[in-house]
C-alpha cells in the first residue's frame, strides 16, 4: 500500500482532484476549480444581491477531534459537516469549500482517498462544491490536521445572529443532547433544512449550532444577546443513557439552539411536528434579565482549558 511519502504532492493532488469528479464543471458559478493558483467564482451566478456572503473555516486535529483509527470516510464527513452546520446556524446555505490537509508521510494514499470520499459525500448532500485546497506534509508521526474553509450565503432578511435574543424569549433545541462521542459526532446531519424552514416561516431572534455543549453554548448566546437565562433541566431532551449533566456538558451535538418569542412557540411547535415528525423540538428555557444565570457557565467544552 503506497503512503504519501512515496507518491509526492503532485501525484497526490492529481488523484484527489480526479476523485472529486466533474462537480466543479456542473456548478455554473465556478469559472475555475482546482488546478490553477486560485479557484474563480462568478458572483453574478450566486443570485440576487439581497444576500450576505458567509465565510467560515474550521479545523480538526487527529487525537483531539478524531482518532487515528477512525474510518477516514467518517472523518471526512465530519470535517465538512462541521462547517456546513455553521452555515445552517446563520440561517444560510453553503456554496464553495476549500480543503487543507496536513498529513505525516506515513499515511496511506487510500486513507486520503477515503477521507475525500467522505468530504465529497457530505458536500454533495448539502449542495456545496469542493473547488480547491492545499496539501502539506507534517513531520513523521506528527498529528494530522484537516481544515475546511467555505463560503455560503443567506438572504439579508433571514440571517440569524446569536445576538438577537430578547428578554422573555423561549429557548429551544432540536433533537436530543448528550452522548455524541458514542458515534453521532462522526455521522451527524447538519440541521440546514430545519434552520432554513425556521427562518422561512417564523421570526427566529437568535440562533447557533451546539458544538461545545449546551452548558457552554447557551451562555454564549445569552451573553451575545445581553440577556441572562433560565434552563429547565428536567425538560432537556436526552439521548439514550444520558443523564442531565451529560446533556448539558457533552459537546458535539450539532443541534440547533435558538430563541423566539413566547407567543410564536405554540404555532411553531405544531408546524414543526408536521414538517419534521422524526426530529424532536424542545423548549428548554427562557432568556431573562441580564443578572439571571441559572446554569453556571463553564460547563460544556471550553477549548484550551483542561476538562
Ligand atoms: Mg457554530
Amino acid at each position: 500500500m503506497s503512503c504519501l511519502g512515496d507518491i509526492g504532492e503532485d501525484a497526490l493532488v492529481k488523484r484527489l482532484i480526479e476523485q472529486l469528479g466533474d462537480e466543479c464543471a456542473k456548478d455554473e458559478s465556478i469559472i475555475l476549480g482546482p488546478g490553477d493558483d486560485c479557484a474563480v467564482i462568478d458572483l453574478a451566478q450566486r443570485g440576487p444581491c439581497d444576500q450576505y456572503q458567509l465565510l467560515k473555516t474550521d479545523s480538526m486535529v487527529e487525537g483531539i477531534h478524531y482518532l487515528a483509527g477512525t474510518p477516514a470516510a467518517k472523518v471526512g464527513w465530519k470535517a465538512v459537516a462541521r462547517v456546513i452546520s455553521d452555515f445552517g446556524a446563520m440561517g444560510g446555505l453553503p456554496s464553495h469549500l476549500l480543503i487543507t490537509i496536513a498529513m505525516p508521510p506515513e499515511k496511506s494514499v487510500s486513507y486520503l482517498e477515503k477521507l475525500y470520499q467522505g468530504m465529497q459525500k457530505c458536500a454533495l448532500a448539502y449542495g456545496a462544491t469542493i473547488c480547491g485546497g492545499e496539501t502539506s506534509a507534517v513531520p513523521e508521526n506528527a498529528a494530522a490536521v484537516i481544515s475546511v474553509a467555505g463560503t455560503g450565503w443567506v438572504e439579508k432578511s433571514r440571517c440569524v445572529r446569536r445576538s438577537g435574543g430578547k428578554r422573555g424569549d423561549l429557548i429551544l433545541v432540536t433533537g436530543k443532547l448528550g452522548g455524541s462521542i458514542r458515534g453521532k459526532h462522526l455521522s451527524f446531519s447538519p440541521r440546514v433544512e430545519e434552520a432554513r424552514w425556521l427562518t422561512e416561516h417564523f421570526r427566529i431572534n437568535a440562533m447557533m449550532d451546539l458544538s461545545d455543549g449546551l452548558g457552554a453554548d447557551l451562555p454564549r448566546l445569552a451573553a451575545a444577546s445581553q440577556c441572562g437565562y433560565l434552563l429547565n433541566e428536567q425538560s432537556l431532551p436526552r439521548n439514550k443513557a444520558c443523564n442531565i449533566a451529560q446533556a448539558i456538558g457533552d459537546g458535539e451535538d450539532y443541534e440547533l439552539l435558538f430563541s423566539t418569542s413566547a407567543k410564536t412557540v405554540k404555532q411553531l411547535e405544531q408546524a414543526w411536528a408536521k414538517q419534521f415528525p422524526e426530529l424532536m423540538l424542545s423548549v428548554v428555557g427562557e432568556l431573562t434579565d441580564n443578572d439571571h444565570d441559572a446554569v453556571p457557565s463553564g460547563q460544556g467544552w471550553q477549548h484550551f482549558k483542561s476538562h
